[in-house]
């Protein structure tokens, strides 16, 4: 059973990533079938949490935040996603303008084998994904949006959705465009968001997926995300990024197996419980008499 646990991670990514593929090489849509595959591995990931679970008594089920979860969900994927990509297109075309059509085109590597594009593509991906959450972290005006992913007093399957729909937008935003200008390919780039889908599933879930402790400095573990979501403010302003590699480069990084996570949540949490509240929360955080501070307490560096 033990050895089960260590087996689950690889076990599950391989298998969702073998699915994908056999969509896309069968002429699938691919922005039909990444949705149809994410919510596969989301159903998947969200059975085996009851039958293994991390914390025996969480279930999405009984957790009354669960609907505005799936709501919070659909709003990004409909709005902030959307929105998201056509900002980004502007963006992209306003720099094309200045830098030449053809230009952007010829900066990325088409020439690599497909698996050293897709390490490069994360590897820039997580650069700009570091700083954006470490932003998150810091400024006010950006932290009470992410707030709402950080309000949860338990952790499955439907937690990884739990985003103000504001972050997706500013995803796209900050993380896909530099993509695009370089040239990533669209394949290239859809396979990204899958990847990021699946490790989002896994490591918000409260399925007990173990893990060699040399991973934890390798790969995003369900167990460094989960010291990121700890309640005591040190911890949570802690590995940032996907792959811990721009933490431990920029010294944020805590290394699981050393700290004790005893929950999960926002010291004193201002988030409301309604999803209207929620979604309202930033506006009304920013107003002048009612701003707070962020949590984290170190500087940037
Ligand atoms: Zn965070
Ligand atoms: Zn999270």
């Amino acid at each position: 059973m033990r050895a089960l646990r260590y087996l689950l991670f690889p076990t599950l990514l391989s298998a969702s990533v073998a699915v994908a593929w056999a969509g896309f090489d069968a002429g699938f849509d691919p922005a039909v079938w990444t949705f149809v595959v994410t919510v596969g591995n989301l159903a998947v990931v969200a059975l085996l949490e009851h039958a293994l679970p991390r914390k025996p008594g969480v279930s999405l089920l009984t957790d009354r935040q669960s609907p505005n979860d799936l709501l919070h969900a659909g709003l990004l994927s409909l709005v902030g996603v959307p929105a998201g990509q056509a900002l980004a297109t502007i963006a992209v075309v306003t720099l094309a303008g200045n830098t030449g059509a053809a230009g952007p085109k010829l900066w990325w590597p088409n020439h690599w084998p497909f698996i050293g594009q897709l390490v490069l593509l994360t590897l820039i991906a997580d650069f700009f994904d570091y700083w954006k959450h470490r932003a998150y972290h810091r400024f006010d005006a950006l932290w009470w949006f992410h707030s709402i992913h950080h309000s949860m007093n338990s952790m499955h399957a439907l937690k990884a959705g739990r985003l103000h729909f504001a972050e997706g937008v500013i995803r796209y935003l900050v993380v896909t465009t530099p993509l695009v200008v370089l040239g990533a390919p669209t394949e290239l780039l859809l396979w990204y968001v899958l990847l990021q889908n699946f490790l989002g599933n896994l490591n918000h879930t409260n399925l007990d997926l173990r893990f060699p402790r040399f991973a934890h400095y390798l790969l995003p573990t369900l167990d460094n995300h989960y010291l990121h979501h700890a309640r005591e403010r040190r911890l949570q302003d802690s590995n940032f990024a996907g792959t811990p590699l721009f933490d431990l480069l920029f010294g944020t990084f805590h290394d699981p197996t050393q700290h004790r996570v005893e929950s999960v949540g926002i010291e004193d949490d201002p988030v409301p419980n309604g999803f209207f509240a929620q979604l309202l929360l930033p506006f009304r955080k920013l107003m002048p008499k009612t701003r707070s501070k962020a949590p984290e307490t170190g500087a940037m560096t």
